[in-house]
C-alpha cells in the first residue's frame, strides 16, 4: 500500500506536550504502514505566525527523532494551488462572494430570535448565497469572502442539502454531520485575501498525495466540511484518525492560552521523557529505551498491532 502521513503544525507557537502527541501519532501511524511522513508548515493566517518558529519546529522535532521524508512544505507559499482551486469551485457555481459583515450575521438570526453557533462562529444563513440556477451576482468591488456553496456541493452528488456528511474514523468509529445545519457555507477565502485553513489543508493534502491524516480529535469537527471540499473538487478523501487530547488547566484542548508551554529542551534524555509523556496519552506502554530512537521503535511495533487497518 501507498501510504503518505503528514504533521501540520500551525507555526504560532513552538511544539508543546499537545502537538507533540500528533507529531508522534502521525509519526508512528506512517511507519507501522512502510509509509512515507511528511510536514507541513500551516502559516496561511500570517498575523498569527512568527517567522522564526518553523526552524524551532523543525529542530524540536528532530531533538525527538521525528524526521520527516521530505522538505516541509509552506502554506504561505502556496497561494497559487489555493487560487486555483477557488478558480474551480467559482467555475462550478460552487462557490460565491460574500460581503457580510460579523454583525449583519448575528444581525440576521437576532432578527430570528435564535442564533446557532459553533466555537463563537455563527453559522452562516446564507444572505449572500445566489439563487440555484440563477446566472452569479457580479463580484462586488467592496472587499469580499468567498464561501462554498454546501448545498450545491451535495446537489453535484445527487444529496438533498440536509444529506449527513458519514466517514468512519479509524480510533472514533462512525462520525456524521450535517454541514449546512451545523456550519452552514463556510468561508474558503477571507474578506482581508487570507486563504482559510479548510481550502489549504483540503489543497495541500491532496497536492502532497495524503493517504492518512492522523490529528488531534479538536480537528475531528472539520472532517465533514474537508469531505465536503474534497468531492466539490473531485480530491480523494484521506482515512482519518483523531487522537486524544492533552488537556490544559481549563480541561480544554492544551493551547498557548490555558498553559501550554514549550516542551523542556535538553539533551536525549529529556527528549526521551517528553516522547514518554506523549505515548501515555496514547495509550502505549512505556517503552524501556535509552535513547529516542529505541522508544519509538517499540512503539512503532504496538502501534502496528494496534492501528493495522
Ligand atoms: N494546523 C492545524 C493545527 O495546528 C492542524 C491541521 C490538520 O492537521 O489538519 O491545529
Ligand atoms: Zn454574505
Amino acid at each position: 500500500m501507498t501510504y503518505i502521513g503528514r504533521f501540520a503544525p500551525s507555526p504560532t507557537g513552538p511544539l508543546h506536550a499537545g502537538s507533540l502527541v500528533a507529531a508522534l501519532a502521525s509519526w508512528l501511524d506512517a511507519r507501522a504502514h512502510g509509509g512515507c511522513w511528511l510536514v507541513r508548515i500551516e502559516d496561511v493566517d500570517a498575523t498569527r505566525c512568527h517567522a522564526d518558529l518553523p526552524r524551532r519546529i523543525m529542530r524540536q522535532l528532530l531533538q525527538h527523532a521525528l524526521v520527516p521524508d521530505a522538505e516541509p512544505a509552506v502554506q504561505s507559499q502556496r497561494h497559487a494551488q489555493y487560487q486555483q482551486a477557488l478558480n474551480q469551485l467559482i467555475g462550478r457555481s460552487l462557490a460565491y462572494p460574500c460581503t457580510c459583515s460579523r454583525k449583519q450575521i448575528a444581525g440576521h438570526w437576532a432578527g430570528h430570535g435564535q442564533s446557532p453557533q459553533r466555537h463563537g462562529e455563527r453559522v452562516y444563513p446564507g444572505t449572500c448565497r445566489p439563487q440555484r440556477g440563477a446566472a452569479p451576482a457580479p463580484v462586488p468591488a467592496q472587499p469580499h469572502a468567498w464561501r462554498l456553496d454546501i448545498a450545491a456541493c451535495l446537489q453535484r452528488q445527487g444529496l438533498p442539502a440536509d444529506a449527513a456528511t458519514v466517514w468512519n474514523d479509524r480510533r472514533l468509529g462512525a462520525q456524521q454531520q450535517v454541514v449546512t445545519q451545523a456550519v452552514g457555507d463556510f468561508v474558503l477565502r477571507r474578506a482581508d485575501g487570507l486563504w482559510a485553513y479548510q481550502l489549504a489543508v483540503v489543497v495541500d493534502d491532496a497536492d502532497q498525495g495524503v493517504t492518512h491524516v492522523v490529528r488531534g480529535e479538536d480537528l475531528a469537527d472539520n472532517t465533514a466540511r474537508q469531505i465536503v471540499l474534497q468531492q466539490a473538487l473531485d480530491l480523494p478523501t484521506p482515512r482519518y484518525l483523531h487522537t486524544p487530547l492533552v488537556r490544559g488547566t481549563n480541561g480544554e484542548k492544551l493551547s498557548k492560552q490555558n498553559g501550554a508551554e514549550a516542551l523542556p529542551e535538553g539533551q536525549e534524555p529529556q527528549a526521551l521523557a517528553n516522547l514518554q509523556a506523549a505515548a501515555r496519552v496514547l495509550d502505549l506502554p512505556p517503552a524501556q529505551a535509552a535513547t529516542p530512537h529505541q522508544a519509538l521503535a517499540q512503539w512503532t511495533d504496538a502501534w502496528r498491532r494496534r492501528w493495522a487497518d
